[in-house]
C-alpha cells in the first residue's frame, strides 16, 4: 500500500503549492473511518480509496478531488456524515463526496431501463461539479483492475456497466486512456477467449516487429530532426479492444488488420504539426482518405491532432498521429488536463467551461436533461450502444421514460404508474392530442389524459409493447369484467325474486350453493350475469317449494302497432325525467335495471345498428357472455328475439346530468346533390356538439344524396335538437332516425 509521504510527494510534483495539511488530513480520517474493513481481496479497505486517489494524482488534479477520491467512500461504508465531512475539510470537499456517494447507489442496477434513468441522475449528479465524474471514473477504474476478486456472479454486470456507460463517458469527455483501459478490463471480463487469442497474436507480432518499430521511430525522428524538427517519435500497439471492435467492424481477421501499430509524433509547436506531415508526405507515399486535421477543427471532446497514414519503409502502412504535448495530454487526460494548462494549477476548475468544448459538452447535456429537454440530442451524442433499441419519453414534468422501440403512450402510461395507464384515455404528444396508440419517438414529450373509473379496453392488449402494460391491462380487464358480470347477475337475482315474492338474502343464497354447484355467491352471480345459469333456477334453489309461473316479465307479442304498445306498458322506464337518479336510496329490487352507459358497472352495448341514447324507451336482450345489448323499443331488430322471452330484460336509463357520455344514434338524411352538401351537414353537427363516428353516402337519382350518419349524442333532446336543425337547412330535404 501506497505511504502517505508517497502521495503527496506525488501531488508535489506536479502541484508545488499542494495544501499538504489537507492531504495528510484527509489520508488520516479515511484510514480511521475504514479501519479495520478489508475488500475482497483482503487488502485493508483503505488501500481501495488511496488507489483511486492514485490515479488522480496521474491526471495532475487539484487537491480538492484528491481529497474527495480518500473521502469518497466514508459516507456510504463507515459513521462519517456530510456534516462531519464539511467541517473537517469544507464543502467544497463535502459536496464532492456526497455527489459520489449518491452515485454509488446506483451502481449495478439489473434493468436497462433503471439504467437508463441512472444515466441521467449520474450525470445530474455530476452538473454541479464535473471532478465528481472524474472521481467516480477512478472509482470505477480501480474497481475493474482489482476485478478479479469480485464474486464471479457479480463480475459481468460490473463488466457490462463499465464498457456500457464508463468507458464511452470517460471518452466523450475526452479521457482516452481511461477509456481505453476500462474497455480492455471489461473486454477480458466478457469475451476471455476472444482477449487471449488477440493478445497472443499481439505478442507474436511483438517478438517480430520489435525492430521495425524501432527502425521506423528512428527514420521518422531522423527525417524530422534534419528539417529542424525536434520530434518524439514513440511506436505504440492498439489495444486489444479496439482490435477486436476493428475487426468486427470489418469482418476481418487479425492477418488483415493492417494498422495494429501506430506511431505517435509529438512536437513542439501546432506550425510543427503542419510542417512535419508535409515532410512526411514528401518522403513516403500517403494512402488516400486517410488523412484528417483535426488541429483546424477539434473534434467536440477537445481532441487535437493531425492523422496519416503512409506506405512507410517496407511499404507497410504507418498510421500517424502528430500533435504538440499539450494536445497529447489533452487526448489522453480530457477535461482533466485543462487544469494543467491554466496558471493557477490546483484551483477550483470552473474556468474550463470557457477552454474546454469537452466540459461545455457535458454542461450542455446536463442542462439539457436537467430541464427535460431534447434528449434527442443528448442521445445522438453519447451514442451508448445500450440505447440503440430504446426510446427516450418525458413526463412533462421532465421524468425520463425508457421504452422499447414501438411503444405507445398506452405503455408510457403503464411505465409511469399502473393506475395512470388504468385510467388512461387520451394522451398528448408535444402538446398536441394523440391517438393512444402512436408509437413514440424519442424526445417525445407525453402527457397522459385521465378519467376517474376508466377501465383499460382489452383491446389494448394488442396495442402495447411492454409485459408490464400487458399484464396490467390483463389484470384489469379480466376484473372489470367479472365485476360487470357479478353486478348484472345480481341485479337479475333480486328482480327473479322480486317477482317470485319471496325474500331475497345472500345469506340464504350461500345456504343453496351446494344445489347450484357453484362454490360461491359471486360465482352464482356471475354465472347469472353471463347467461350461463337462469335467475329463476336461483330462486327454486332457495325456495324449493316455489311454482314457477312462466309468465314473461318484459315480452309481450309484438302484433299490432309500431311499437307493441301492451310491452310498453309492462316496461318501467321513465321518461323524460329519466336523468338523476336519486343515489344512496336502496335499489327497488323490482325495478329495472338501471343502465350507465358502456362504462358503467354492467356489461352493457348497444343495437349494433342505430344504437340507443338516453330517452329512448329501450329493452335489453341478454346474449350468454356478452351481457346486455340495449335496443331501443321500436327496433325492428327486436323482432329476432321474439321466441326467447327468457333473453328480455327490464332495464331503464340510469345517467347523471352532468355526463359526457355520448351514445350512438344513426341518422338517414336525403339532400341535394351539390357541391357543399356535406360540408354543411357536417357543420351543423359539429356546431352543436354531436359527434360523427362514421358518414356513408349513396347515390340513388341525380339529383338527390342519401347519407347516413352514425354519431354520437348525449341524449335524444340533444339528438333532437341536431335534427331540427338539419331539417332548417335548404340542402337538407329530410331526416329520419334509423332504428335498425
Ligand atoms: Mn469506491
Amino acid at each position: 500500500m501506497m505511504r502517505q509521504y508517497e502521495l503527496v510527494d506525488r501531488v508535489r510534483r506536479y502541484n508545488p503549492a499542494t495544501n499538504e495539511a489537507l492531504l495528510n488530513r484527509a489520508f488520516v480520517y479515511a484510514m480511521k473511518a475504514h479501519g479495520a474493513q478489508k475488500r475482497a481481496s483482503g487488502d485493508p479497505y483503505f488501500s481501495h480509496p488511496l488507489e483511486v486517489a492514485a490515479i488522480l494524482t496521474d491526471l495532475k488534479l487539484d487537491d480538492a478531488t484528491i481529497a474527495a477520491a480518500l473521502l469518497h467512500d466514508t459516507i456510504e461504508d463507515t459513521t462519517a456524515t456530510r456534516g462531519q465531512i464539511d467541517k473537517q475539510f469544507g464543502k467544497d470537499i463535502g459536496a464532492l463526496v456526497e455527489g459520489l456517494t449518491k452515485l454509488k447507489k446506483l451502481d449495478l442496477v439489473s434493468k436497462r431501463a433503471e439504467q437508463a434513468e441512472n444515466l441521467r441522475k449520474l450525470l445530474l449528479a455530476i452538473a454541479d461539479d464535473v471532478r465528481v465524474l472524474l472521481v467516480k471514473l477512478a472509482d470505477r477504474l480501480h474497481n475493474m483492475r482489482t476485478l478479479q476478486w469480485v464474486p464471479a456472479e457479480k463480475r459481468n454486470r460490473i463488466a457490462e456497466e463499465t464498457l456500457d456507460i464508463y468507458a464511452p463517458l470517460a471518452g466523450r469527455i475526452g479521457m482516452h486512456d481511461m477509456r481505453e483501459e476500462l474497455e480492455d478490463l471489461s473486454f477480458r471480463q466478457l469475451s476471455p477467449e476472444a482477449y487471449q487469442s488477440i493478445e497472443t497474436r499481439l505478442a507474436n507480432l511483438r517478438k517480430t516487429n520489435k525492430s521495425i518499430i524501432k527502425e521506423i521511430e528512428d527514420e521518422l525522428t531522423e527525417e524530422l530532426a534534419k528539417k529542424k524538427i525536434k520530434a518524439k517519435v514513440k511506436g505504440r500497439e492498439k489495444r486489444p479492444y479496439s482490435i477486436w471492435k476493428k475487426m468486427e467492424r470489418k469482418a476481418v481477421g487479425f492477418e488483415q488488420l493492417s494498422d495494429i501499430f501506430g506511431f505517435r509524433v509529438i512536437v513542439p509547436t501546432a506550425d510543427d504539426c503542419y510542417r512535419a506531415v508535409g515532410i512526411v508526405h514528401t518522403k513516403w507515399a500517403f494512402v488516400p482518405g486517410r488523412f484528417k486535421d483535426y488541429i483546424s477543427t477539434p473534434k467536440q471532446n477537445d481532441y487535437r491532432s493531425i492523422h496519416t497514414t503512409v506506405f512507410g519503409p517496407g511499404k507497410q502502412r504507418v498510421e500517424l498521429q502528430i500533435r504538440t504535448q499539450e494536445m497529447n495530454d489533452i487526448a489522453e487526460y480530457g477535461i482533466a488536463a485543462h487544469a494543467l494548462y491554466k496558471d493557477n494549477v490546483g484551483a477550483s476548475m470552473d474556468s474550463l467551461a470557457q477552454e474546454s468544448s469537452a466540459y461545455a459538452w457535458l454542461r450542455r447535456t446536463i442542462e439539457m436533461l436537467a430541464e427535460g429537454s431534447s434528449p434527442e440530442e443528448f442521445l445522438e451524442h453519447t451514442k451508448l450502444e445500450l440505447f440503440h433499441d430504446q426510446v427516450f419519453c418525458f413526463t412533462p414534468k421532465g421524468r425520463l421514460i425508457a421504452l422499447p422501440r414501438k411503444a405507445t403512450p398506452i405503455d408510457f402510461a403503464y411505465a409511469v404508474h399502473t393506475d395512470i395507464g388504468n385510467n388512461a384515455f387520451g394522451c398528448k404528444i408535444n402538446g398536441k392530442i394523440a391517438p393512444l396508440v402512436t408509437e413514440l419517438q424519442t424526445g417525445d414529450e407525453v402527457e397522459i389524459i385521465r378519467g376517474e373509473g376508466q377501465h383499460p379496453p382489452a383491446a389494448w392488449e394488442s396495442l402495447v409493447v411492454t409485459g408490464k402494460a400487458r399484464a396490467a391491462i390483463r389484470r384489469s380487464t379480466r376484473a372489470a369484467v367479472r365485476a360487470q358480470y357479478l353486478g348484472l347477475g345480481r341485479k337479475m337475482i333480486e328482480r327473479a325474486f322480486a317477482r317470485a315474492a319471496k325474500p331475497w338474502s345472500e345469506e340464504r343464497l350461500n345456504k343453496s350453493l351446494s344445489r347450484l354447484a357453484r362454490a360461491s355467491v359471486e360465482d352464482v352471480f356471475a354465472a347469472v350475469g353471463r347467461g350461463e345459469m337462469k335467475a329463476d333456477d336461483v330462486v327454486k334453489a332457495v325456495h324449493p317449494d316455489w311454482r314457477e309461473e312462466r309468465k314473461p316479465v318484459n315480452k309481450a307479442p309484438r302484433s299490432e302497432g309500431w311499437f307493441g304498445l301492451s310491452r310498453v306498458a309492462s316496461l318501467k322506464f321513465r321518461i323524460p325525467g329519466f336523468r338523476g337518479s336519486v343515489t344512496g336510496k336502496p335499489e327497488d329490487m323490482s325495478a329495472p335495471i338501471p343502465i350507465r352507459g358502456i362504462n358503467g358497472d354492467l356489461p352493457v352495448r348497444f343495437a349494433p345498428e342505430g344504437g340507443a341514447v338516453p330517452g329512448d324507451r329501450i329493452v335489453g336482450i341478454l346474449t350468454p357472455g356478452e351481457g346486455i345489448t340495449i335496443y331501443p323499443i321500436h327496433s325492428p331488430a327486436l323482432k329476432e328475439f321474439d321466441d326467447e322471452p327468457a333473453r328480455w330484460l327490464d332495464v331503464r336509463w340510469d345517467i347523471d346530468d352532468v355526463t359526457t357520455q355520448r351514445f350512438p344514434a344513426r341518422l338517414l338524411l336525403r339532400a341535394k346533390n351539390q357541391p357543399g352538401t356535406l360540408a354543411q351537414v357536417a357543420q351543423v353537427i359539429g356546431e352543436h356538439g354531436g359527434n360523427i363516428d362514421n358518414v356513408h353516402m349513396d347515390r340513388p337519382s341525380q339529383d338527390f344524396t342519401q347519407i347516413t350518419i352514425d354519431l354520437g349524442v348525449y341524449d335524444l333532446k340533444h339528438l333532437n335538437a341536431i335534427i331540427e336543425q338539419l331539417r332548417a337547412k335548404p340542402v337538407v330535404s329530410s331526416v329520419e332516425r334509423y332504428n335498425g
